[in-house]
């Protein structure tokens, strides 16, 4: 699953750094189609770009994929960021062009890292279709790594930590004292909240900003009710947050420290300039090395045409 981003996606909004102080600002995700699947964007939004390196976030699902013609994406490059895959229900396959094949099922982690240049497919099992129900989320690499090397990994079993008899899975980074092993690039957390009914309270260091996203259940934080469909940006400053829920509640928490550098995105890409990503698109289209082939049976997916007069004619 991964969505490349449209226009629509990225009207003006504050550049990097400018929150300074906690918020609670609620925004709906804009309702896209990747594929032929429905899906929730949370990030980019109206008016926020990223949260910390965070700069994309797809929520998918629930969905019963007998009724769907399936969560299946074709061979398509990224450039300058991770894609991070994190399900709830269900399972897909991910194939790139490093030669990698990894299932990824609930509580697994499947991290890519592009830098310079990957491509891959993800999609359902053929003979293991059922349910599906998951998040994909981007990560903007900083200028230090982004030309490097692509790379793969899947973690099969994350850190946990118990919060007031909920318990938080972290993704990446460090979170209640305990650290995710996956690769970071930037000071960034990424955590899975499976909240009880009752109150949590949950650890947060003041000098990242954050955002909440729900993919199940309902949630009350800041005096605001959080469900699915909805980004809560909680700004920096805060050294923990109350969450209060009646039912049970599955929720990403996100953060990091605001992103430094200005991005330009356009469809699967996070580059920094117009003409990086009009030679991405090129070398993806003309079959360039840089993107390697995935040995999947899907159709490469073709990038669109830029929407700006592309430099040198
Ligand atoms: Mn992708």
């Amino acid at each position: 699953m991964s969505g490349p981003v449209e226009v629509k996606d990225l009207p003006p909004g504050p550049g990097p750094g400018v929150s300074t102080a906690p918020v609670a600002e609620l925004a709906d995700s804009r309702i896209t189609e990747v594929g032929t699947v429905e899906v929730r964007r949370a990030l980019p939004n109206r008016g926020r770009r990223t949260v910390g390196p965070w700069c994309f976030a797809d929520h998918f699902g629930p969905l019963d994929l007998d009724r769907h013609q399936g969560l299946d994406i074709g061979p398509h490059p990224h450039i300058g960021l991770q894609t991070v895959t994190w399900l709830f229900e269900g399972e897909l396959v991910h194939r790139d062009s490093l030669g990698s094949e990894q299932p990824i099922r609930p509580g697994q982690l499947n991290l890519m890292t592009a830098g310079r240049g990957v491509a891959h497919a993800e999609e359902t099992p053929r003979l293991r279709r059922g349910r599906a129900h998951g998040m994909q989320l981007w990560v903007a690499q900083p200028s230090r790594t982004r030309d490097g090397e692509p790379a793969f990994e899947h973690h099969a079993v994350l850190p946990s930590v118990e919060l007031d008899g909920s318990v938080a899975t972290v993704l990446v980074g460090e979170f209640a004292r305990a650290a995710a092993p996956s690769r970071r690039d930037s000071d960034h957390v990424g955590v899975e909240l499976s909240l009880r009914p009752g109150v949590t309270t949950v650890p947060l260091d003041p000098a990242f900003e954050y955002a909440a996203i729900v993919a199940l259940g309902l949630v009350v934080a800041e005096g605001r009710d959080v469900g699915p469909g909805k980004l809560l940006y909680l700004g920096e400053g805060r050294d923990e947050l109350a969450l209060s829920t009646n039912v049970p509640t599955r929720l990403l928490v996100l953060g990091g420290s605001p992103f430094p550098e200005q991005l330009f995105m356009w469809w699967n890409f996070v580059a920094r300039t117009r003409e990086e990503v009009e030679a991405a698109r090129e070398d993806w289209m003309k079959r360039s090395k840089r993107f390697g082939d995935v040995a999947s049976g899907l159709q490469r997916v073709l990038a669109p045409p830029v929407m700006w007069r592309p430099s040198g004619g």
